[in-house]
């Protein structure tokens, strides 16, 4: 069945719609994106999401397309329209078509941001990978230096994917300067003796929404967290690992270049994080 998606200012069906080819997206990856998650309908910390979507738009000196009320409605139009139940609603603004192609960034008055949403159904909260784990390897962190603005460039991140896919794994985690960034599309933690460590926020990493959620939930459960960086060998050497992200929620790692954790299955702090991540993410939902 053919979707209906949003394309600056209209719904279409998603064969239809159309976006230029001068968009600078396109052109220059001159764009940022936010991927909300959808559970029975409704969306999953929409307020994270159009917060961090108007900071990676300030750092850009992006125009914002339209109200962030604006947006939301538009979100709910998308579920309403494509009748969606569980998965993800991806939203990209862009920095417009300009009239050719120009490294100057084109004035917001006379070229206005591109905006597009589409939904992806997916069923998210009952996955089979959440049950067996995911299997990662280590790669060069090769990406720009600014990880902290949510843009387009996924190059890197989608060769890193691949190359985890040749060796037969699931995905991988990104090393700079010895220790873990994060993941290809996800934040990374370990946990040892109980106590979960991740990665501090710089701009060295995304400031993943579904972290933020997580660390709290994990702190009002006197869970104890670290936020400092950890090595593949630390990462080895721990007692379970996992991922989260708002398409995979929190996804328990089982095996780390090869070394297996926790007898290869999803541990207990994983599985526990995830059950109250999408039981508190059903009831906050709007
Ligand atoms: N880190 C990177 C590099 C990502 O691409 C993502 C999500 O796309 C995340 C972390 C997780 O962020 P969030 O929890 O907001 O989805």
């Amino acid at each position: 069945m053919s979707r209906i998606v949003y394309v600056n200012g209209e719904f279409v069906p998603e064969d239809e719609a159309k976006v230029s080819i001068f968009d600078r997206g396109f052109l220059f990856a001159d764009g940022v994106y936010e991927v909300t998650s959808v559970l029975d309908g409704k969306l999953v910390d929409f307020e994270g999401h159009s917060r961090r979507l108007e900071r990676s738009l300030g750092e850009l000196n992006m125009a914002a397309p339209v109200t962030i009320d604006e947006l939301l409605a538009i979100h709910r139009e998308l579920i309403v329209r494509n009748d969606l139940q569980e998965g993800a609603i991806y939203l990209q603004v862009t920095r417009g078509a300009d009239v050719d192609r120009d490294f100057v960034f084109p004035d917001p008055e006379k070229v206005p941001s591109s905006l597009v949403l589409f939904t992806q159904a997916k069923a998210v909260a009952e996955s089979p990978a959440a049950k067996k784990g995911i299997r990662v390897i280590s790669v060069d962190d090769q990406r720009w230096a600014r990880r902290d603005i949510k843009t387009v460039q996924l190059l890197y991140p989608s060769m890193g994917k691949m190359m985890a896919l040749a060796a037969g794994k699931d995905d991988a985690w990104m090393v700079e300067d010895g220790v873990v960034t994060e993941g290809t599309s996800n934040n990374a933690y370990i946990v040892k003796d109980r106590t979960i460590v991740t990665r501090q926020l710089s701009n060295a990493i995304l400031h993943g929404i579904t972290r933020a959620a997580v660390l709290r939930f994990a702190r009002e459960a006197q869970m104890k967290v670290e936020e400092r960086p950890f090595s593949i060998e630390e990462a080895q050497d721990a007692d379970e690992a996992f991922i989260t992200s708002a398409s995979a929620f929190v996804m328990p790692v089982v095996e780390v270049d090869g070394e297996s954790l926790g007898g290869g299955t999803p541990g207990p702090v994983a599985t526990r994080l995830r059950e109250i991540y999408i039981e508190e993410s059903r009831k906050m939902a709007i």
